[in-house]
């Protein structure tokens, strides 16, 4: 079963560490700027098909070196993840969920002929990654470390096929809050001349081969005024027979839509793991708790296929209460209205309201166990 890889051995107890002579400095918080600054050290496993997984080493940050016809190059042959370490009121450094992030990256792995590896050895690895690391991870809530593991097939050849080789290596950011002034809502753009992903292709794998097809969509919205693009997928709704625009996701977040039923019930809806959105950690935590706390105050919880018809309907009737984005970057993001075929829907926000009460609920929530303000066995403390 392709869909199920064999983990491959990693031995975390075999870690060599070389540390970094010129240690850089800590940028105070207001001056961190998403993905712009580097740790002093990377973590890098590399893979033979012979020998299976090397020993880990931790090095200072560099550069890597790789022969002009090494097969990413080529044919992208890369994966990868992104997480979080946070920092409690304690100084504690916790990870969120990191076993869903080595699920998600062996499934992404493994679909492109890319090694698998036993990702609690690996968890253990960037756990002491993050020890060495401690210093820039910010204290303050709403700051931390962005962690993002990458794979990548480093066979020298033309040849198309398996990779013979792999790296797999860790770099780290400090990073600031999504939002440093509080949230901003966003409007996005439905596209409906493009898509992102198709029944029995890869858009449910990490693949950075799925990132750069979005990005002229993406900057085709921003010229219109839109922070991001939404992605649809036109099929035909079984229900009516008719074709149909399903919501899927944006660009690097799942959507979730909060209507109330025709009769009167809250409804939390979002697309379901059919293969063509990624499954999202911040999106199957929301559906978690959603599923705990609010199902006992009546609600209704969904992963359906749903489309913009329905959306906008909701929205005519005033039953579209919220509609937010969700991701390890923001948590959620509140959208204000979605421009769909020539039409503004408008998601429910009042003028001068940046979010709604239920994003609010779901980013405190997930925020209060990420930063060890509620104990819960999705905070793991390294
Ligand atoms: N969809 C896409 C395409 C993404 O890149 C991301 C970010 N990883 C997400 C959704 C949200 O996933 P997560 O909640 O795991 O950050």
């Amino acid at each position: 079963d392709a869909t199920t890889p064999r983990l491959l051995a990693i031995d975390p107890s075999a870690l060599e560490i070389s540390k970094t002579t010129t240690p850089k400095p800590v940028l105070p918080n207001e001056e961190l700027i998403f993905g712009r600054t580097f740790t002093d050290h990377m973590l890098s496993l590399e893979w033979t098909a012979k020998d299976g997984w090397l020993a880990p080493k931790i090095t200072p940050y560099q550069n890597l070196s790789l022969d002009p016809a090494t097969c990413v190059l080529h044919y992208a042959f890369e994966a990868f993840e992104g997480m979080k370490a946070y920092k409690d009121k304690e100084g504690n450094v916790r990870l969120f969920r990191p076993d869903k992030n080595m699920a998600r990256l062996n499934r992404s792995s493994a679909r492109i002929a890319l090694p698998t590896f036993d990702g609690a050895s690996f968890i253990e690895l960037i756990k002491k990654f993050c020890q060495l690391e401690e210093r820039f991870i910010p204290s303050q809530r709403g700051y931390s470390l962005y962690i993002r593991p990458n794979i990548i097939g480093t066979q020298r050849t033309l040849g198309v096929g398996p990779p013979g080789s792999a790296l797999l290596y860790v770099i780290a950011s400090p990073v600031g809050p999504y939002y440093p002034t509080g949230f901003k809502a966003i409007s996005l753009e439905a596209t409906t001349y493009a898509v992102r992903a198709w029944p029995g292709g890869v858009g449910a794998s990490k693949l950075g081969a799925n990132y750069a097809p979005c990005i002229v969509p993406q900057m085709q919205a921003a010229t219109r005024g839109f922070h991001q693009n939404l992605w649809l997928f036109e099929d035909l709704d079984p229900a009516t027979g008719e074709k149909e625009d399903f919501v899927t996701e944006v660009g690097t977040m799942n959507l979730f839509a909060v209507m109330k039923t025709k009769d009167g019930q809250t409804e939390l809806v979002t697309a379901p793991l059919d293969g063509t959105i990624l499954e999202g950690v911040v999106r199957d935590s929301i559906l978690s708790l959603a599923r705990e706390r609010l199902i006992p105050e009546g609600w209704k919880i969904s992963e359906r296929r749903f489309h913009m018809r329905e959306v906008t309907e909701a929205a005519k009737e005033g039953r579209l209460l919220e509609v937010f984005g969700s991701g390890t970057a923001a948590v959620v993001a509140p959208v204000r209205n979605i421009s769909y075929r020539g039409e503004i829907v408008d998601c429910g926000l009042q003028q001068n309201e940046e979010v709604g009460p239920i994003t609010r609920r779901f980013k405190d929530w997930i925020e209060g166990i990420q930063y060890g303000e509620e104990e819960h066995p999705w905070s793991v403390k390294i």
